[in-house]
């Protein structure tokens, strides 16, 4: 008997699963009941390597009791305190905490830090603060964003109006935005580690947009420094680079979306560390908190952050916030997470694994319907080429199977994304390969 048969098992009927095939799912579920280190245990009993950091998020890997412990200590102590116009210690320390690795360099530290409790949330935050920036200066016709194509930033109106994957879009109203080509280019770009050499023009579209709606209506610009949800996009030699002068030289703000790449997934704490590229403001979630509680955080350089503060004595410099900003039992667990980074040296370890995971992940170049693969850190994408009128059915077969064979991966469209926590030991990068390569040979 399947577990979700079980006598006390609950129904499936009431809970309405986000971004998932509701009654495709509940006619064959897949349940996940505990998880330790590499591993989750599902409702039947079976153990799951995790090659995907469960959505990108469990960085030190699962079931952390230092992480725990301390939630559980300070929901004790103070479970909750509002955070208008009152504080509490621990969101001051772990704010502390964060601007101490923050990037940008001595001069220029990202190290005004603004809570959230999610990427989507960190992401609508941070276009609202662009905003606000702007006509801070005396620049309030700049309110026009610009994104890109086959980025993904959330599901808040924010991020979907910059997001550029259409089914997030064309159900929903959107503010005005515009887009930016995407990056990915198979035809000069396969089968690259690291970042590909063609594309750095791609970053002059931004002047195309300057050019089409004037730079005096356009307050910034978010990219994901390497996309991920999209299909594992890295941006080739020189575009970021070429993406920050253009923004520069027009006054506009760039924001780079870390929400996947932050907290070591590149083998540095961000990925603005990694190609040593410095945006304005950078957005983040998941990894803070190693996904064990849900929360966010915009990073914010001095420049964005200090011209908004100012105006009259006792008003309220942003009118943004959420409850739950700084959530108490959010701060102690991202305080133990950065502590287990630290002490476990995970913030780097995804360099010192990186060639190694490339080699290992490249080696299934050659197996049946694979027309690229792509690594960079501790990140792989493998694209299969798509059935004939079935797009993302091959990909979502590979998923079913890694799944019931002991591998979570993650499929969107027929690419496949893996993503393993930053712990993972070489001999786990081989069973990734054994198990998704024997999974590839039987998906015709
Ligand atoms: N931005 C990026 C780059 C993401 O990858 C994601 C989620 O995958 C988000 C934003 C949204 O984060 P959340 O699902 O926590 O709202």
């Amino acid at each position: 008997m399947d577990a979700h048969s079980k006598p006390n098992a609950p129904s499936l009927d009431s809970y309405w699963m986000p971004f998932t095939a509701n009654r495709q799912f509940k006619a064959a579920p897949r349940m996940m009941a505990s998880a330790s280190g590499m591993h989750y245990t599902t409702t039947e009993g079976r153990r799951v390597l995790d090659g995907t950091a469960g959505l990108w998020c469990v960085n030190a890997g699962h079931g952390r009791r230092q992480i725990a412990s301390a939630v559980e200590r300070q929901l004790l102590d103070l479970d909750f305190a509002p955070s208008f116009q009152m504080g509490h210690p621990i969101a001051f320390e772990f704010a502390e905490r964060l601007a101490e690795i923050a990037p940008g360099g001595a001069d220029a530290r990202l190290d005004r830090i603004f809570f959230t409790g999610s990427g989507s949330e960190s992401v609508d935050t941070a276009l609202k603060i662009a905003i606000a920036y702007q006509r801070s200066i005396g620049q309030g016709t700049r309110s026009r964003l610009i994104g890109r194509e086959r980025g993904y930033h959330g599901v808040g109106f924010g991020g979907i109006s910059v997001g550029g994957l259409v089914n997030n879009r064309r159900v929903f109203p959107q503010i005005p935005a515009d887009h930016l080509r995407h990056t990915h280019d198979l035809s000069r770009n396969a089968y690259v580690k690291g970042q590909p050499e063609h594309g750095a023009e791609l970053a002059d579209d931004l002047e195309r947009m300057v050019a089409l709606h004037g730079a005096e209506t356009i307050a910034a610009c978010i990219v994901e420094p390497v996309a991920g949800s999209t299909g594992v996009l890295v941006p080739p030699k020189g575009y970021l680079e070429r993406l920050r002068a253009i923004c520069s030289k027009h006054g506009i703000l760039l924001i780079f979306d870390e929400v996947i790449t932050g907290f070591g997934r590149l083998g540095s704490s961000f990925a603005t560390d990694h190609f040593g590229v410095t945006p304005d403001i950078i957005t983040t979630a998941k990894g803070l908190t190693n996904g064990a509680i849900p929360m966010g955080a915009v990073f914010c350089s001095r420049m964005v952050h200090d011209a908004l503060m100012h105006g009259p004595d006792g008003q309220i410099e942003l009118f943004h916030g959420y409850t739950y900003s700084g959530h108490p039992a959010a701060c102690a667990a991202g305080i133990a997470t950065l502590d287990i980074y630290r002490d476990e040296g995970l913030l780097t370890r995804a360099a010192a694994l990186e060639a190694d995971w490339a080699d290992a992940i490249h080696a299934l170049k050659g197996l049946p319907n694979v027309i690229d693969i792509r690594t960079i850190g501790l990140i792989a994408g493998i694209e299969l080429a798509s059935r004939d009128g079935a797009i993302g059915k091959r990909a979502y077969d590979v998923f079913v199977d890694c799944f019931e064979k002991g591998l979570l991966i993650r499929v969107t469209g027929d690419i496949i994304a893996l993503s393993p926590p930053l712990i993972i030991e070489p001999a786990q990068i081989g069973e990734i390969v054994s198990m998704l390569g024997d999974a590839l040979q039987r998906a015709a």
